[in-house]
């Protein structure tokens, strides 16, 4: 079986969600939620490579300076907030909004959202070794691809960031998270080194948030077990809805579920 992290995330939401979705693959319009989302996904996609070009044009000078000793470093790169704030307009997707006005409403809120990035960001020094990078590991016989949104290297080791534009969660939720457990799946498997730290780091209008968690073995051992689970539940057709207010207001086909909790 091949899965992307994306449909096991779904088929936790809710079984039935994942029916409509990747079994029946109704039509579906992307929501205004998860435009806002991905405009705030394609900006800071554009951000940590522009991070990461402005490392190797550092490195590359300094190589140079050594033979040129009166050469000027070059103007390595313009991290700003207003180099940001352009990134973010022209990263900004206008489509899932029932109208312009909801539309120019969101593009005012990232702005502010986009500040307390910035001002996250700029806390410490940061080196970025990927940024919205492509993994696919095997767990229990079964193939699972995701991405990662940013990976840094700190003195501890492996730094996993995943962006969130939704709710801020509690700790213990984080620390419970399945997604960050195969996120260090994944980095164990694909640097061959084990994650020092993970986070989420919830970005809203009330400021960026990031909880940080970490994982043991014994969490890991967890996590594949409970992939091995839903992998059976999906296999034996098993999509029993789980209604609840949270998860059905959010939902794609709430229009024709008849056991939606709105
Ligand atoms: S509306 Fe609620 S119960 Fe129905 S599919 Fe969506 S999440 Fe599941």
């Amino acid at each position: 079986m091949a899965i992307s992290y994306s449909q096991l995330q779904t088929y936790g939401r809710c079984p039935r969600q994942y029916e409509y979705g990747y079994i029946k693959k109704l039509p579906r319009r992307i929501s205004a939620p998860e435009s806002f989302g991905s405009s705030v996904h394609n900006t800071l996609k554009k951000w940590g490579d522009r991070e990461m070009e402005g490392r190797k044009q550092k490195a590359a000078s300094s190589k140079q300076l050594h033979l040129f000793t009166d050469s000027e470093p070059a103007d390595f790169c313009p991290l700003t907030s207003d180099f940001l704030l352009e990134l973010w307009h022209s990263s900004f997707i206008v489509e899932g909004y029932e109208t312009r006005v909801e539309a120019d409403m969101a593009r005012l809120r990232g702005e502010q959202v986009m500040r307390f990035f910035f001002d996250w960001w700029r806390k410490e020094e940061r080196t970025v070794l990927c940024i919205e990078k492509g993994f696919s590991l095997t767990i229990n016989g079964t193939q699972i691809s995701g991405r990662f949104d940013r990976i840094e290297q700190t003195e501890r080791g492996l730094k996993v960031i995943d962006f969130k534009t939704s709710a801020v969660k509690p700790q213990e939720k984080v620390d419970a998270d399945l997604q960050l457990s195969v996120y260090a799946l994944a980095c164990a498997e694909i640097f061959e080194l084990p994650c020092a730290e993970l986070s989420f780091l919830f970005l809203g209008e009330e400021g960026a948030m990031e909880v940080c968690t970490e994982r043991t073995p014994g969490h890991l051992k967890d996590a594949s077990k409970q992939i091995l689970n839903m992998e059976q539940n999906i296999e034996s057709g098993n999509f029993h809805p789980t209604p609840s207010r949270d998860v059905c207001r959010s939902c794609p086909y709430k229009g024709v579920c008849d056991v939606a909790a709105v």
